[in-house]
């Protein structure tokens, strides 16, 4: 049976660069944004992390060839609403995150075999899957074919919330109808994704029993030499062997996999979110008690790593 970390979390968290960080760290076979991989993958045949459009790219032909045999349009479209389903809305009903029931018999028979057989193609290795909503990685685990560690990336809320009002170029696109990022349009929109995202990935983690994390993405940026090793301990994860770079088949994630030094944090550093006062103190309001909440979380986690490594 696969085992999957899912990093889970709001969009614009720093998830694909957490992704990408961890797969050179560790000999994990990092797969993207699962959950968009029938959509903007199969059937929009966008540039896969590779720099292959997907249906040239041989890793994920030989997981699909694997998984489900010859397929076409008519079944990529049938799948995608399975995983929209999946995926859940934003604001979803808390208590029904990680209810085994919630989950639809197509889905969870797509996912057993995808993963299933994107881990025989991989090597046999833990799988990495960023797709963020909570409600994705609880259905994959609801579906008792893979066993699902959670992590749970979060962002401060005013860089997170400004980015998500930012429309970006996407490399990966083939049409122009996809050529930029979804944004959010209003303040409002961005704030209630930002909380009810954090807050499904919150309870999923309080409802699972095993390893699982909360990560500070701004903590991480900070120190990401020093974080990696303690991400890696705290979910098993071996050490990749010196001189191993593997292609990263990342179906769907942030253009910076595109980009020559998208994976240098320093280049990632942003001083400014954008926001005027007014809007700041709006987002402190809403937010600021379960901001709190998750960097407690996340820093008890990093001081107890700290106590261990002292120890050994
Ligand atoms: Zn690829």
């Amino acid at each position: 049976m696969p085992d999957i970390v899912a990093i889970i979390g709001c969009a614009r968290s720093g998830s694909t660069l957490l992704e990408g960080k961890l797969q050179q760290a560790a000999d994990v076979t990092a797969l993207g944004e699962v959950a968009h991989l029938w959509s903007r993958g199969f059937l929009r045949d966008e540039l896969c992390g590779c720099g292959a459009a997907f249906s040239r790219c041989e890793f994920w032909m030989e997981v699909l060839a694997r998984a489900f045999g010859k397929l076409h349009a008519s079944d990529a479209r049938r799948f995608d609403a399975a995983f929209r389903t999946a995926v859940g809305g934003v604001v979803h009903v808390e208590a029904r995150v990680w209810r085994p029931h919630a989950v639809d018999p197509l889905f969870a028979d797509l996912a057993r075999a995808l993963y299933r057989a994107a881990h025989q193609v991989g090597g046999g290795k833990t799988l990495l899957d960023s797709s963020k909503p909570a409600h994705f990685a609880a259905s994959i685990a609801a579906t008792g074919g893979a066993r699902v560690r959670p992590l749970h990336l979060f962002r401060s809320p005013a860089p997170n919330i400004q980015s998500l009002r930012t429309a970006k170029p996407r490399p990966q696109a083939r049409d122009a109808a996809h050529a930029m990022m979804p944004r959010s349009r209003t303040l409002a929109h961005a704030i209630a994704h930002w909380v009810f995202r954090n807050a499904q990935a919150s309870n999923f983690l309080d409802q699972h029993k095993g390893r699982s994390l909360t990560i500070h993405f701004d903590a991480f940026r900070r120190d990401a030499s020093a974080e990696l090793p303690a991400i890696m301990a705290r979910l098993g994860l071996p050490a990749r062997r010196a001189g191993d770079s593997p292609t990263w088949h990342s179906v769907s994630g942030n253009p910076l996999r595109f980009q020559p030094n998208g994976l240098d944090v320093r280049a990632q550093d942003r001083t400014s979110d954008g926001l005027n006062a007014v809007e700041r103190a709006l987002v402190r309001v809403l937010t600021g008690r379960q901001q709190m909440r998750l960097e407690a979380r996340a820093f008890r986690r990093a001081s107890t790593d700290a106590a261990a490594r002292h120890a050994a």
